[in-house]
């Protein structure tokens, strides 16, 4: 069977940056806690407690560590809170994350609401609105027709989301506000993920996405993946591959998310390699 690795995948330069900067924060100072999930990865947290990392629910389980700001970005109320209470925060969020933030205020202050294009309840999306005063969260084309807009929009999107989605709501959206400013907050690793899956899900029998369930970017794989191909599978690790999904096939197709580690990957195609692959690409 032959086995083709798309060229980009595993940690994006965010997740990258945001558990370096654990590694080496637990190294200089020991204990250190974070509110929610650093990544989206069972793998990469387990590690990640293993060397020190304290995950809590609120600040005040906190204490005398210092608080880590995970890379997909923290509700700033959150963070005003931390400051007051003195504590000692080491910022993880991605750069472009810090971006969509930036945008977002900008067209606030332009006089436009604020509409985000993502997933209600993915932290990124909580993490931008909570800086915004009448935000609108839109996740389908669906939900813009029971949300009344003002004339004056501005547009940032979550930037994991699927470029297919945001091209079936723009256009409704245009119909509905007089005057929008769309900036395109996708970030560029998830374009070029989503553009390499193309292909991959075209040229081979099956593919395979690995990542956690916990992981949007990874879902969002998946499901460009699925729609393109109906062999196509998502897995968090070696044990959930399904071996007879994958009698026949002629070649596979391997991406992974961008939380998923490069060791969980090769691990991987490891084991597709003892099952009978023999050409990697
Ligand atoms: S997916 Fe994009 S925005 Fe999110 S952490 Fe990675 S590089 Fe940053």
């Amino acid at each position: 069977m032959k086995i083709e690795i798309a060229q980009h995948c595993g940690f994006c330069t965010g997740v990258k940056n945001a558990v370096q900067l654990a590694r080496d924060s637990l190294k200089d100072q020991g204990k250190i806690a974070v509110l929610g999930d650093l990544v989206h990865n069972k793998v990469v947290m387990d590690e990640l407690r293993d060397e020190g990392l304290v995950f809590v629910d609120s600040l005040e389980e906190v204490g005398d560590m210092p608080l880590l700001l995970r890379a997909h970005g923290t509700d700033v109320n959150l963070i005003h809170a931390a400051k007051e209470m003195g504590l000692n925060i080491i910022d993880a969020t991605c750069p472009l994350v810090q971006e969509i933030h930036k945008h977002a205020c900008e067209l606030e202050e332009e006089g436009r609401q604020v509409i985000v294009i993502g997933d209600r309840y993915h932290d990124e999306v909580l993490g931008v609105v909570s800086r915004l005063h009448d935000p609108c969260i839109i996740e389908s084309p669906e939900d813009l027709y029971s949300c009344k807009l003002k004339q004056r929009t501005g547009v940032v999107i979550q930037s994991t989301q699927r470029i297919e989605n945001v091209q079936n709501i723009l256009p409704l959206l245009l119909t509905k506000s007089r005057d929008c400013r769309i900036i395109n907050t996708i970030c560029e690793p998830t374009r070029r993920n989503q553009t390499e899956i193309l292909s991959l899900a075209k040229n081979n029998d099956c593919v395979l996405v690995i990542g956690d369930p916990a992981s949007a970017n990874s879902k969002r794989l998946y499901e460009v993946a699925r729609s393109l191909n109906e062999n196509a599978l998502m897995v968090a690790g070696k044990e959930e591959i399904n071996v007879a999904r994958l009698k026949g096939c002629t070649s596979i197709g391997i991406t992974a998310g961008a939380s998923t580690p490069r060791k969980l990957i090769e691990e991987i195609v490891t084991y597709i390699k003892t099952l009978n692959g023999d050409t990697i690409k």
